[in-house]
């Protein structure tokens, strides 16, 4: 579990973030959501150790993180922002630095390095990597010592289609496994996702948490979702969901339809449409942009 209180900190002219109060439970994904320079990065600066508070505490798994920090800290692994790994090192000793910084043993390298399918570029310097391996090879260097809180700094940015996947079943087993896993994102739509298993999202502005919420329930405080689904017959699908009277429209190969209740209307359109045997092949919310969102809940 992790326990964040009144956390405030900053870089020296004053605090960039304010008062943040917030917990994760094991299990539990947690989102914080916010606009560039919201603060995001500063809380998981603040949450891992590397950024001293200047207010509050952080408790992880009942241990205070600056009161013990290397205890605190062996219970936390950190993707920062970027694909922050050594260059001029082999991913082999990247890995090697990190398990002596951490007293892990050296056959958990060989682990990680299959587990995420690096063994064949473990002599390779970790500068000449893909961007996507480079990132790989980071978040293995973040769960090698095994933590029980893992901390992704915009996990899924520069990644392709394949490479996002990854790391998606990457954050689910490690859910699975009991991990507190947050992660930051300034893309509203990256949640869609995660509905289904146990997520909180938290709305950060101005170094403020200005809200937080079940994703569910996020979805549903805004008063109309543009809702892009992806099917096999969209000439029918149109037509039918016309019939039903939902104000929809065609976008390329999709369907976009308009709702009110993002939670209550999606299923009942995904039934109406395997009723007429019209096969959905993806359904996900179009991009609403963070701005409305922020002025739809501040007029609450
Ligand atoms: P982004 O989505 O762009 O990464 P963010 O939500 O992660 O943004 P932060 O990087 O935490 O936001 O930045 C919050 C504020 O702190 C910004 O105003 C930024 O200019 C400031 N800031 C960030 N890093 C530093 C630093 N090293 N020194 C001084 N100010 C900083």
């Amino acid at each position: 579990m992790l326990e964040v209180e009144n956390l405030s900190a900053g870089y020296g002219r004053g605090d960039v973030i304010r008062d943040l109060t917030f917990m994760a439970m094991k299990g539990e994904l947690y989102l914080l959501l916010g606009a560039n320079g919201a603060g995001k990065t500063t809380t998981f600066r603040a949450i891992t150790g590397i950024l001293p508070p200047s207010k509050g505490r952080v408790v992880v798994e009942g241990i205070d993180l600056w009161r013990e920090p290397e205890k605190a800290k062996m219970k936390i692994g950190y993707l920062p922002e970027g694909e922050r790994v050594y260059p001029n090192l082999s991913v082999y000793r990247n890995l090697l630095l990190f398990a002596r910084l951490y007293g892990t043993e050296e056959e958990r390298i060989n682990e990680v390095l299959r587990e995420f399918n690096l063994h064949e570029y473990q002599d390779k310097k970790a500068g000449e990597l893909s961007r996507g391996l480079r990132k790989r090879l980071a978040l293995a260097r973040a769960l090698l010592h095994e933590p029980e809180v893992l901390v992704l700094d915009e996990p899924f940015s520069n990644l392709d289609v394949p490479s996002v996947m990854d790391l998606r079943d990457k954050i689910f087993e490690s859910l699975d496994e009991g991990r507190v896993v947050l992660f930051s994102t300034h893309i509203l739509s990256e949640l869609q996702h995660f509905e289904g298993i146990k997520c909180r999202v938290g709305i950060i502005k101005d170094g403020r948490l200005i809200l937080e919420e079940k994703f569910e329930n996020l979805m549903s405080l805004l008063r109309s979702v543009e809702v892009v689904i992806t099917v096999t017959n969209q000439g029918l699908a149109l037509q039918i969901l016309k019939e039903e009277g939902y104000p929809v429209k065609a976008e390329g190969r999709n369907v976009v339809v308009s709702v009110s209740n993002y939670v209550v209307e999606v299923p009942k359109i995904t039934r109406v449409l395997s009723e007429n045997d019209i096969g959905v092949l993806q359904v996900r919310p179009k991009e609403v942009p963070l701005e409305r969102l922020f002025i739809e809940l501040s007029t609450r």
